[in-house]
């Protein structure tokens, strides 16, 4: 299959369409994911790593930052519990 080669796939409403499949991406920086994920700035945005680790070369290793219950947190309004792990009281697209 090319780029711009399609295929056949049954939609929602049982009709059949010819879709071009497209892979993309989008790298972003650290303060681009900062302003993204809603973060504080001396907070990696993909872990729960404490800021005074960064840049510490060592064999521990952090969770990811569960999103979905930040998420959850912020329609409770439990902005404590947002600002111990770094995360702004904002309501954003992820
Ligand atoms: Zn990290």
């Amino acid at each position: 299959m090319t780029s711009q080669s399609s295929i056949e796939i049954v939609s929602c409403n049982e009709k059949v369409r010819n879709y071009i499949l497209m892979l993309c991406g989008w790298l972003a920086d650290h303060m681009e994911n900062v302003m993204i994920h809603g973060i504080s700035s001396n907070r990696c945005h993909i872990c729960i790593a404490p800021p005074d680790q960064f840049g510490e070369l060592s064999n521990a290793s952090y969770a990811t930052r569960p999103y979905p219950i930040y998420a959850a947190t912020f329609h409770h309004s439990d902005i404590h519990i947002l600002n111990s792990h770094g995360v702004k009281n904002i309501n954003n697209a992820l």
